[in-house]
């Protein structure tokens, strides 16, 4: 709640503009029946024609204020609730951007997402509600109370009667029906989760034939809403109709009252009548503000947590800026995941020479997508440091170290767009002979080429008119465009064939010079031509050096080159 107030108050001018026209129009609903029961009472019963012409007159004039104010406040809340929900939407957006890894992975992508989107609408909704009828569903049920006894004083014990019968139905409902709509909250969350889940890996899904276990978790999930829904309705559907019940019941008693004791004009009678749905109304207004508040409140929570969320890596105020030459230094290098139990890094110390190709190897879960996503500080390490030319990394500029280090991830993530867009991502002033020199020494100029539109081919989100393998040149592509001094080959030449492999080895080789190579790969081949290779198990080093120096000391090594190539088998 009190970031809703937070943001509403940037803009309070607007906000109480909006509430004197919702007073104007109250007033306005309010003094309508008063003139009804004037016209009835002095025009009608006296057969006084001017007089009813003239109330008349008086009632369109504040039917049309009334209109105006409605129309006036309308507008203002709309206003208000859109540009709220678009600060706060812009607000966790850059906020995540912040963000590291590490409080991502804590946070779900999956939940940002419906916290961007669908929690920010609720909030927009609150806001545009109580905009609508805050201060106006008071003002008339006060008003309206009121203005029954004036007009008919005598039969006010009955009212206040109904009215406390009415306030305990409303609390009731209020304690009862509430906690229900914030289970329906969670159970939406959560279906939204698993068909985030389902959509973003609708591939692997059908490829595993596991849809059916998909679509049981599904439907689970929507069933749960679909009951919680229920729960919540059911005691909408109990408190409202009493609700009515009891203000119709009001009625019908004070016009029995009135008949019997012969006490109150008629006119005034229909206008007490009037106002009473006006109290109905407004008090149907009031809950359901408070409905649409719940549901805001949990929503704010949950953007609060975003905003709240204190990045989890800080980049140096006096940052160094080393001219990098591409020498790195693990030293005592520990590293666990948030909440993971055990160390995914355990005490590496090795050093890697500026220019130098670096295979790595290992079997799955490994290390090796951890060990080299703590170079650009992707994450940070849990223990000891890494250095690049002697610099800490955690003291090096963020832009610089970003722009030293290229990443060519294991999972290529392309963007909607043409290729030249995708491959000039990280370099937006990228040349034509740049690009094309990283997507030939990619091999990807080849496939390029063959496309009708050439670099002008339109990519849908993700890369999906894309064959594996052509993503992952793009992205290795992409990595070289900017020109870096270490590149990180992460298992990106995983979906090629053996051939285009090679190539893009021979090439990267034949242009990288200065560059330092770090190349992760599960096939032996790939890393055999590389200066040295360090070797993976369960987070340790098993055995770094050159292939001969490790055939001979590294058993791990050994028995991954014997299954992939020594045992005449290819062990791809
Ligand atoms: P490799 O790249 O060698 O296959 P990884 O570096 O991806 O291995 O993973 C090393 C270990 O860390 C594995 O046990 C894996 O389950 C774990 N791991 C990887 N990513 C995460 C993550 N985001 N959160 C928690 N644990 C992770
Ligand atoms: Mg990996």
């Amino acid at each position: 709640m009190k970031l809703i107030v937070q943001y509403l108050k940037r803009h309070i001018g607007i906000f109480l503009l909006s509430t004197i026209f919702l007073t104007m129009e109250a007033m306005a609903d309010l003094l309508q029946p008063t003139f009804m029961s004037f016209i009835v009472d002095e025009g009608v019963v006296h057969s006084d024609i001017r007089r009813i012409l003239y109330y008349g007159a008086v009632m369109l004039l504040i039917a049309m204020i009334g209109a105006f104010s409605a129309v006036m406040r309308n507008r203002f809340a709309s206003i208000t609730s859109q540009t709220v929900g678009k600060e706060m939407r812009q607000d966790m957006y850059h906020h995540i951007q912040q963000l590291s890894l590490e409080n991502i992975d804590r946070l779900r992508p999956a939940s940002l997402v419906t916290r961007i989107t669908n929690d920010v609408s609720q909030i927009q909704e609150f806001i545009n509600s109580i905009m609508r009828m805050m201060v106006k569903a008071p003002i008339t049920c006060v008003g309206a109370i009121a203005l029954i006894m004036i007009q008919t004083p005598k039969q006010a014990p009955v009212m206040i009667g109904i009215l406390l019968v009415v306030t305990a139905l409303i609390q009731g409902n209020i304690k009862i029906g509430y906690p229900r709509f914030g289970t329906v909250q969670q159970k939406l969350d959560k279906l939204n989760g698993v068909s985030r889940e389902f959509l973003s890996a609708v591939r692997v899904v059908k490829a595993f034939n596991a849809e059916e276990e998909e679509t049981e978790k599904f439907d689970r999930a929507s069933l749960e809403l679909a009951q919680a829904n229920i729960a919540a309705l059911r005691t909408a559907a109990v408190f409202t109709p009493l609700i009515n019940l009891t203000v119709n019941f009001g009625i019908v008693l004070l016009l029995w009252i009135s008949k019997n004791q012969n006490s109150a004009e008629i006119g005034k009678l229909m206008a007490s009548v009037n106002y009473m749905t006006q109290v109905l109304f407004s008090v149907t207004m009031i809950s359901n503000v408070i409905n649409v508040a719940v549901r805001a409140i949990a929503s704010s929570g949950r953007i609060q947590e975003v905003l709240s969320e204190v990045p989890a890596q800080q980049w140096p105020d006096q940052p160094l800026k080393p001219d990098i030459h591409g020498e790195i230094t693990f030293e005592n290098v520990s590293f666990a995941y948030a909440g993971a139990g055990k160390e995914a890094l355990k005490e590496l110390n090795f050093s890697i020479h500026p220019g130098e190709t670096i295979g790595i190897i290992g079997p799955t879960g490994s290390g090796k997508t951890t060990l080299v996503n703590l170079i650009p500080r992707l994450y940070d390490v849990s223990a000891g440091r890494i250095l690049i030319d002697g610099c800490d990394v955690t003291q090096i500029d963020e832009s610089l170290l970003r722009s030293a280090v290229a990443v060519a991830a294991q999972k290529p993530l392309l963007f909607t767009g043409s290729i030249r867009d995708n491959l000039c991502w990280g370099k937006a002033d990228a040349t034509d002979e740049e690009i094309q020199r990283a997507a030939y020494t990619a091999c990807a100029e080849e496939f390029i080429q063959k496309t009708e539109q050439g670099y002008q081919t339109w990519l849908g989100q993700g890369g999906v008119n894309l064959s594996g393998g052509q993503k992952q040149r793009l992205s290795l592509a992409r990595a070289l465009v900017r020109d870096p001094r270490i590149l990180i080959l992460d298992d990106c030449t995983s979906a090629l064939d053996a051939q285009t492999e090679a190539d893009v080895l021979h090439r990267l080789r034949e242009r990288s010079g200065a560059l330092t190579v770090l190349l992760i790969s599960q096939r032996i081949s790939a890393v055999m031509g590389t200066d040295r290779i360090l070797c993976l198990e369960n987070g340790l080093v098993k055995g770094f050096g050159t292939h001969e120096q490790l055939l001979k000391t590294c058993g791990l090594y050994r028995t991954i080159y014997e299954s992939q190539i020594g045992g005449g088998q290819n062990g791809r």
